[in-house]
């Protein structure tokens, strides 16, 4: 970890040390033991403020995701990433192979931005936004509560013999976390072979689709093994992005904290114990209950640092609430909050160094923004036909033979008319107007005729429109070759 976790106290100054395990939480990982068996993690179902804007902020995201593969912005699909043909759609623009500078400049973008997000805000994507969090937590496991219960009740459920009800209760169970596997894998599909496609497999014979329902029952199968077994260590082994993060943050990010300053030294509350007599032993408000370890669905105390396997998902910061709720302290023992603001003792405030990651921010996304709203929709280059020069015409005209490809690159049927805007002159295309299919690319020949007063020299460049019916899809500047202009020098 790049970031340090609370300083251990130093033996000769505080009797802290003799009483807290600093030492081995980094040594091993909290979902397992130590033969490296899984130790599976019965977390306690949150309850409070976070956890109530977490579960409206995911019904909205669930909503969006849900939907997202059946809006439709201008008949194109809100998100589609179809690799198998090639297409992609963001927020309804058509997005082709040819866009190649735009996914280039697009994923520097996001790179940038997820590096900047991340030293500003820590892991708040991870507990607010993935879809792993947001499904593990809102949706799967919720319906683990409501049919096995809180944790001491599943824990005591997977410790007892298999009884009729524990048969009825785990099959259930399963059986809507499959369904629900399901849903998520057919999401998963339409976002990749679009809506129509997906409802094309569901409704046809299935022998028609075996392509497509093969990958339908492998991504079931995937996101059952994810959300029914896998769960938390998803996000500790495989996902990249909690790996790396740990690299992109320092004591200054905003992150899911323990103030040690204010909780140690821990104890365990006593019976009418007066806060003033905890003060007057030397202890802090971490009255030891450890119902921040009971919530974490990753296992972990947060009181030992920051660490990988956090998701920041604030059940803990809900949980320690309660608690200094109970013994009329002050809420915040566990809350958001620098590791340096935490030393000092400072509140968090928006620094103007969050400021400034804050504007990078919105000039990344509104670089991103510009790069998609000015893309145009036709891909165009007109090159003088190669090994060719000019040619001298009568009446004192001269022409060039170009090479013309047109790229389609939005989602209709166009008819492409090509005019020459400047200088005053002729052009023609081979075969008149161009039908340009979506997606798809075509090439013709194109001849210009200037007359020899419009020429600037040896060079002269000309302004090609393009234009789709009356509107105007594109511009090019060719240049058009002629004979030196004899005493211009040129
Ligand atoms: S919930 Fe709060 S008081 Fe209880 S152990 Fe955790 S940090 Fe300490
Ligand atoms: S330590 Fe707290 S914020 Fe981090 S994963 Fe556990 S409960 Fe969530």
């Amino acid at each position: 970890m790049a970031v340090k976790s609370p300083e251990r106290p130093n033996p000769e100054e505080s009797s802290v040390v003799q009483e807290i395990d600093w030492t081995d939480f980094r040594d091993h990982i909290a979902t397992a033991d130590q033969e490296g068996r899984r130790k599976w993690i019965f977390a306690r179902q949150p309850k409070g403020r976070y956890y109530r804007w977490r579960t409206a902020f995911s019904l909205l995201l669930l909503a969006i995701m849900f939907a997202g593969p059946f809006i439709r912005i201008d008949g194109n699909p809100l998100l589609l990433v179809n690799i198998v043909e090639r297409r992609f759609a963001f927020f309804g623009r058509i997005f082709w192979p040819q866009d190649g500078i735009v996914f280039a400049v697009g994923m520097l973008l996001f790179l940038m931005g997820i590096v900047v997000f991340t030293a500003a805000f820590g892991r708040l994507w991870c507990g607010w936004a993935c879809p792993q969090t947001v499904l593990m937590e809102m949706v799967f496991r919720r319906i683990e509560y409501w049919i096995e219960g809180d944790a001491p009740a599943q824990r005591a459920l997977a410790g007892s013999p298999w009884t009729p009800l524990k048969i009825f209760k785990k099959t259930l169970k399963h059986a809507v976390f499959l369904a629900l596997s399901f849903l998520v894998a057919n999401t998963l599909l339409a976002y990749i072979i679009g809506s129509d496609a997906l409802i094309q497999i569901v409704t046809d014979s299935p022998l028609n689709h075996l392509k497509g329902l093969t990958f339908m029952v492998l991504f079931t199968l995937l996101f059952y093994g994810i959300f029914a077994r896998f769960r938390e260590q998803a996000c500790t082994f495989i996902c990249p992005y909690g790996r790396f993060q740990s690299t992109l943050i320092d004591e200054n990010t905003i992150v899911v904290g323990y103030d040690f300053k204010r909780g140690e030294k821990r104890e365990r509350l006593h019976r009418d114990e007066s806060v003033e007599a905890r003060a007057a032993k030397g202890q802090g408000d971490c009255v030891d209950c450890r119902q921040c370890v009971a919530v974490c669905p990753t296992g972990i105390d947060i009181r030992d640092g920051l660490q990988m396997e956090c998701v920041h998902c604030t059940a803990c910061m809900d949980a320690c609430d309660a608690v200094m709720d109970k013994i009329q302290r002050p809420r915040g023992l566990i809350r958001y909050a620098s590791l340096e603001g935490i030393e000092k003792r400072q509140p968090l405030r928006v620094t103007p160094r969050i400021i400034g990651y804050s504007i990078v921010l919105m000039v990344l996304g509104l670089g991103m923004l510009t790069l998609l709203l000015t893309r145009s929709d036709v891909d165009v280059t007109m090159l003088r036909a190669r090994g060719t020069l000019y040619q001298e015409l009568p009446d004192n005209r001269v022409s060039n033979l170009y090479l013309l490809k047109l790229t389609n690159k939005s989602n209709r049927e166009m008819g492409i008319d090509l005019r020459l805007e400047e200088p005053a002159g002729e052009l023609t295309v081979a075969g008149g107007r161009l039908h340009l299919a979506a997606g798809k690319q075509v090439q013709s020949s194109v001849v210009v005729e200037l007359d020899r007063s419009a020429l600037e020299g040896r060079k002269t460049p000309l302004t090609v429109v393009l234009y789709a019916g009356d509107v105007k899809v594109g511009t090019v500047r060719p240049e058009f070759l002629g004979p030196r202009q004899s005493g211009s020098g040129k």
